[in-house]
């Protein structure tokens, strides 16, 4: 039914073809959401696939709705890592990004972005890091909401393909017991560490034995049940 081919036909007699990168506005697109660490190679497959939105749908969407749908093009695609504090608030919550050259790469990379909203929330949030068996590449799914006093990975869509590796989560803000934000002394949560409970979770490898938490204070902790590793990461 869709007479539109995903192949670009060369058009004889018609003006000489747009070379490859070209387009200022597809350019755009590719610079706020393609991570400065990408290939050249990768960013010309970024730039296709941005070219290819429009292509495909035989539309000329506003540039707003053109990153928006490149946002969710390069979730989708899963090869050409993005920079995920442009990327993440266009795509639903639970979406993977990546790809990461490791674990703690992912979950630094995501807690960047998570952290200032669960703290801004003054609640929990997390998601989950994966491991594709087969390139040995790290994926992070972008955060959904928790609780005052606790995330349930369970939640966390879990894509076909994928290895569940890790969990992250995000402490919120110092609070009371009853949720009253606070400051760093007046907090009843131990907001800046781990949880006796997050341990347990590692410990018990119910989403891999690594569990990352990003605090109060910024900081970015990893706790590795494999070797009981309490590590701060930045
Ligand atoms: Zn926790």
């Amino acid at each position: 039914m869709n007479p539109i081919s995903e192949r670009i036909v060369p058009d004889i007699g018609g003006l000489p073809p747009v070379a490859r990168g070209d387009n200022p506005r597809y350019n755009d697109v590719v610079d706020k959401l393609v991570s400065p660490d990408a290939t050249q190679e990768q960013r010309d497959q970024a730039y296709d696939l941005v070219a290819g939105i429009e292509k495909r749908d035989q539309v000329c969407y506003t540039d707003e709705a053109l990153t928006e749908k490149a946002a969710q093009a390069l979730a989708d695609d899963r090869t050409i890592p993005v920079n995920v504090s442009e990327v993440a608030p266009l795509v639903p919550p639970g979406t993977v990004l990546g790809p990461f050259a490791s674990s703690d790469a992912a979950a630094t990379a995501m807690m960047g972005y998570s952290n200032p909203l669960s703290i801004a929330a003054n609640r929990e949030n997390g998601g989950l890091v994966f491991r594709d068996p087969n390139n040995g590449q790290f994926y992070v799914s972008t955060p959904m909401p928790g609780t005052l006093d606790g995330f349930d990975p369970s939640q966390v869509p879990q894509p076909a393909g994928l290895d569940v590796f890790a969990c992250y989560h995000g402490h919120a803000d110092y609070s009371k017991a009853d949720g009253t934000r606070t400051d760093a002394a007046g907090d009843e949560f131990d907001s800046n560490n781990f949880s006796p409970q997050d341990k347990r979770v590692a410990e018990g490898g119910y989403w891999g034995d690594v569990i990352y938490v990003s605090t109060p204070n910024g900081s970015f902790r990893k706790y590795d049940a494999g070797n009981n590793q309490d590590t701060r990461l930045n």
